[in-house]
C-alpha cells in the first residue's frame, strides 16, 4: 500500500484539500480520507493538485509522424481527402519496427501530456502488398509492446478494412476494391478478421472491435462485428459523418444515413463510440440518444482536416455523452482538445458556456468528465475519476506554474481548461506508477 497526499485531490465532490489517497499494491485507489498527522510512508506532493488521468479515446500514433509535413499544397484545393493520400503514403511506409518506435515515442509524448489510457484505432495490420506477417498480428502486437514499454494502458481497437468505398451501384454489392496504398488494411474475409481478433483477445490483450467506418466495410461484416464485441463485451468504435462526400455516398447506396446505417444493422448501442459525428443531422443524434451511444470528437484533428464542428448543442440537449480523442495526433494535449470543442462550439453558435452539466455551472468540470470518466466508458476502463475501486492513474498538477497564477480551487478546472497547456502537467502515474516526471517536479 502506499499514500499520496497532494494539495489538493479532486475527487467527484470536486477539488478537496488535506486529503490523503491509497493505493493498493495492485494499483488502484483503495480509499481517500482526510490527512493526519504524517506517517513515513506517506508521498507528500506539496505544490500540485492531482486530477484523474486523461484518456485519449481516439488515436493513431503512426500519424504523429505527419505532423507539420502536410500543409503545403498537394492539390487545387485541399481537404480532408488530399490529406489522406499523404497519409496512406506514410502508412506504406511502417514496418513492425518502425511503427513500433513511432508508437513508442508518440506514447512517451502522451504521458507527458496527461493521457494515462488511449484507445488506438489500428489498422496497418499487414505488408504493404496484404500479404500476412507472421504471426499475422505482427503489427498490433508492436503497438501493444510499444504501450507496455512507455507505461501507457492502451485498448487496441482492431480496425476491421475491407474494400476501398460503397459501392456505386447497388447490385455490385462488394463495393469497390481497396486501392493499392489500403491492401495492407484489409482483411481477406471476415473469418479472417475476426480470427486475428479472437487471437488477441485470449491472448488476454485489452481489446475493442472497430470497423473503419460504412465505407470500409459491408452491412453484414457490421452485423457480425456488433454481435461479436457484445457478446465478449467488448467496445465498438466507428468512424462516421466526419466527412459530407460519406454521408452523400450512404445515401446514394443505402438512402440512409451512416448512423442510421449502423442502427438499420444492429451496430448502435450502449456499447458503441462514434468517433467524430462532425455532420449528424437530427435523426442520427435522436438515434444515439435512444440506443446510448457516445460521441468522440477530436476538435484539433477535426481542424487540422478542416472536418467541421460538431453539433454540440444539440449532442448536449439530447443528453449524448462525449468524449476527446487526439486521433491524428497533429497535437497532443487534453486541455487544448476539451477546450477547443468549447470554442468551437462557441464560434458555431455565437455564444459562450455550451458545454456545460447545468445553467448555472461553468465549463470545467463536464470537458474535464469527457477527458476522464466518459471515455474510460468508452474503452470499458475502470478509471477517469478519483475514488475507491478506481485505477490510481493521476497526473498532477504544478501549482506553481505561471498560467495558473490567480488559480482558486473554486475555479482551477476553468483555469486549466482555458488558460493552461499540459505544460502544467508535473507528473503522470499510471496504474499506481508514475510513469513519467517533468523538470518542474
Ligand atoms: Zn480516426
Amino acid at each position: 500500500m502506499q499514500h499520496l497526499a497532494p494539495d489538493y485531490l479532486y475527487t467527484p465532490q470536486g477539488f478537496q484539500a488535506n486529503q490523503v489517497v491509497s493505493i493498493s499494491d495492485n494499483g488502484y485507489i483503495d480509499a481517500i480520507r482526510e490527512r493526519g498527522p504524517e506517517s513515513e510512508i506517506t508521498t507528500t506532493l506539496p505544490g500540485m493538485a492531482l486530477l484523474p488521468g486523461f484518456v485519449n479515446t481516439h488515436s493513431h500514433a503512426f500519424q504523429r509522424a505527419l505532423r507539420g509535413r502536410t500543409h503545403h499544397a498537394r492539390s487545387a484545393r485541399d481537404t480532408f481527402w488530399t490529406w489522406r493520400q499523404a497519409m496512406y503514403d506514410e502508412a506504406q511506409q511502417l514496418t513492425p519496427d518502425s511503427i513500433y518506435q513511432i508508437t513508442l515515442q508518440t506514447y512517451r509524448e502522451m504521458l507527458t501530456a496527461g493521457y494515462t489510457s488511449v484507445g488506438e484505432f489500428h489498422y496497418v495490420h499487414h505488408q504493404p502488398n496484404g500479404a500476412l506477417y507472421e504471426p499475422a498480428n505482427r503489427m498490433a502486437e508492436a503497438v501493444i509492446q510499444a504501450g507496455r514499454d512507455a507505461g501507457i494502458r492502451v485498448v487496441l481497437l482492431l480496425t476491421a478494412y475491407a474494400r476501398g468505398g460503397f459501392t456505386p451501384s447497388p447490385s455490385a454489392l462488394e463495393g469497390q476494391p481497396p486501392s493499392p496504398t489500403q491492401r495492407r488494411f484489409c482483411d481477406a474475409s471476415l473469418d479472417a478478421f475476426l480470427a486475428r481478433a479472437e487471437e488477441l483477445r485470449t491472448s488476454g490483450a485489452a481489446l475493442g472491435i472497430a470497423p473503419h467506418s460504412v465505407r470500409a466495410v459491408p452491412e453484414d461484416w457490421l452485423h457480425a462485428l456488433a454481435a461479436y464485441s457484445r457478446l465478449h463485451h467488448l467496445p465498438f468504435h466507428i468512424h462516421a459523418d466526419e466527412q459530407i462526400a460519406e454521408i452523400e455516398q450512404c445515401q446514394q447506396v443505402h438512402h440512409c444515413t451512416p448512423i442510421e446505417l449502423l442502427a438499420r444493422y444492429g451496430a448502435l448501442d450502449a456499447g458503441t463510440t462514434i468517433i467524430h459525428a462532425t455532420h449528424a443531422n437530427q435523426s442520427e443524434i435522436a438515434l444515439l440518444a435512444q440506443q446510448q451511444a457516445r460521441v468522440c470528437v477530436c476538435p484539433t484533428t477535426e481542424g487540422d482536416l478542416g472536418d467541421g464542428i460538431a453539433p454540440y448543442a444539440e449532442l448536449l440537449v439530447a443528453h449524448i455523452p462525449l468524449c476527446i480523442g487526439s486521433d491524428s495526433n497533429t497535437r497532443i494535449d487534453p486541455l487544448e482538445e476539451l477546450r477547443w470543442a468549447e470554442y468551437s462550439a462557441r464560434m458555431r453558435y455565437q455564444r459562450r458556456r455550451i458545454l456545460i452539466a447545468d445553467e448555472q455551472a461553468s465549463p470545467g468540470p463536464l470537458l474535464l468528465s469527457y477527458g476522464t470518466r466518459v471515455g474510460a466508458a468508452a474503452l470499458g476502463l475502470t478509471t477517469g475519476s478519483i475514488e475507491p475501486g478506481m485505477a490510481a492513474d493521476f497526473v498532477a498538477v504544478d501549482l506553481h506554474a505561471p498560467e495558473l497564477q490567480g488559480w482558486t480551487p473554486d475555479d482551477l478546472l476553468d483555469t486549466l481548461c482555458f488558460g493552461a497547456s499540459s505544460a502544467v502537467f508535473a507528473q503522470t502515474w499510471v496504474q499506481g506508477k508514475q510513469v513519467w516526471q517533468g523538470s518542474a517536479a
